[in-house]
């Protein structure tokens, strides 16, 4: 584990009192496209990086060994899923989230904002906070800026997320307004609340602010110009990829972008589609998460470099090449699309494991690829070539036959 003194060295200011802390290291950029590293007391990580979604404190139907193998750098837990179930108290007797799932590595977790306003007839927002019923069994709770921090706080996350409001699409201005202005006044709060007590576990708790705005270019520069001036380890960009067009998704990361500090993180949160990403990164993001790798594994959907197959497309049937020949995960490099596809067709819950560790190497292979390419200066030419294959098998997703 690092010391503060070694860290408070390094880092261009220094927070001698805070429990909440990151060091950014941004080496190099190709444009907007920036390769850097974040470093955390349980390792660092390589950006562009792209998270695994670990919900439950699980990322589904993947071992926390094979994550490592396939170098999934740091995992995402919820805070919500893991108030409910088993609870912030439990994993605190557990010896926090890293020890209670063993995974050594980085960890960050949201602020369950998300999951609560998903919850449209089951919640109530005030000042406040926000009042909602669990899925669970209907019992009522109440979300706090300062209660997020407290769970987060019990969870032991190298990276905290602030309580916001995420506006559904689409948001009337008036709306937005208020509602930005409230999300704002609760990461003021959340920021107050991460300097009090102190670390559980020892290790340091950094705290991401995130912007807000929907597709209103003025407001998010609002957001981001007022988190900025609060001050937060990184910052991240929510309230992206609700419904809206991917190009005005685009429009509003780079309406972000330039508002952006530089020196710290940017964290797009819950894009997206491997072009979503390589879009992203090129537009100066540097930090994803996405259950779609998960989610469509599970699906039988896998990701290649030359677009997505559907493995109950009966063309698979006696497709006996892997499920993507360039791919050197424990998938491809052992199983064909014939067995993957048998697997699915006789419900076998191998096929679910064996098709995620596929989705999430692609995912992170992806993002090595492009921090390659910004390292040796050649972003540009990768991102073209790596769309263009992206895009030239678009037929297998036409049809699906079971
Ligand atoms: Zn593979």
């Amino acid at each position: 584990m690092a010391s503060t003194g070694f860290l408070c060295e390094v880092v261009g200011h220094v927070r001698s009192e805070s429990w909440t802390y990151l060091k950014f290291t941004l080496v190099t950029s190709d444009g907007r496209a920036r390769a850097g590293i974040v470093e955390t007391d349980h390792g660092s990580i390589e950006t562009p990086a792209f998270m695994p979604v670990g919900t439950q404190g699980s990322v589904k139907a993947i071992e926390q060994r094979e994550l490592v193998e396939i170098g999934a750098q740091i995992i995402l837990g919820n805070t919500y899923h893991l108030y409910l179930r088993p609870g912030a108290d439990l994993i605190q007797a557990g010896g926090g989230l890293h020890r209670f799932i063993n995974w050594t590595r980085p960890i960050l977790t949201d602020s369950g904002g998300f999951q609560v306003f998903s919850l449209n007839n089951l919640r109530d927002i005030d000042e406040a906070g926000v009042t909602f019923k669990s899925h669970l069994d209907g019992s009522s709770h109440v979300f706090t800026p300062e209660s997020v921090v407290q769970i987060q706080r019990q969870l032991g996350s190298d990276i905290m997320m602030v309580l916001d409001e995420c506006a559904p699409f689409p948001c009337d201005l008036e709306y937005m307004q208020r509602s930005n202005a409230r999300t704002l006044r609760w990461a003021e709060r959340c920021k107050v609340a991460a300097e009090k007590p102190g670390p559980l576990y020892g290790h340091s708790q950094a705290l991401f602010g995130i912007v807000q705005g929907s597709v209103y270019p003025e407001i998010r520069t609002q957001s981001a110009e007022a988190l900025i001036r609060l001050g937060f380890d990184g910052y991240a960009i929510g309230g992206l990829a609700v419904g809206e067009p991917a190009e005005l998704m685009y429009r509003i990361v780079d309406v972000c972008e330039n508002v952006l500090p530089t020196d710290k993180p940017r964290y797009l949160m819950g894009v997206g589609t491997p072009e979503n990403l390589i879009e992203a990164v090129s537009r100066g993001m540097d930090m994803f998460d996405c259950v779609l790798p998960t989610r469509n594994g599970r699906n039988a959907n896998l990701f290649t470099r030359t677009g997505d197959i559907n493995l109950r497309n009966a063309k698979y049937k006696a497709d006996f090449t892997p499920p993507d020949g360039e791919c050197d995960c424990y998938t491809c490099t052992n199983f064909t699309r014939a067995y993957l596809r048998h697997l699915f067709q006789a419900k076998e819950i191998l096929g679910l494991q064996l098709a995620t560790i596929h989705n999430l190497a692609f995912y992170l292979w992806l993002m090595r690829e492009a921090r390659g390419a910004i390292l040796a200066r050649r972003f540009p030419a990768w991102k073209n070539e790596a769309l263009q294959r992206l895009n030239s098998k678009k037929e297998d997703t036409e049809t699906v036959s079971t």
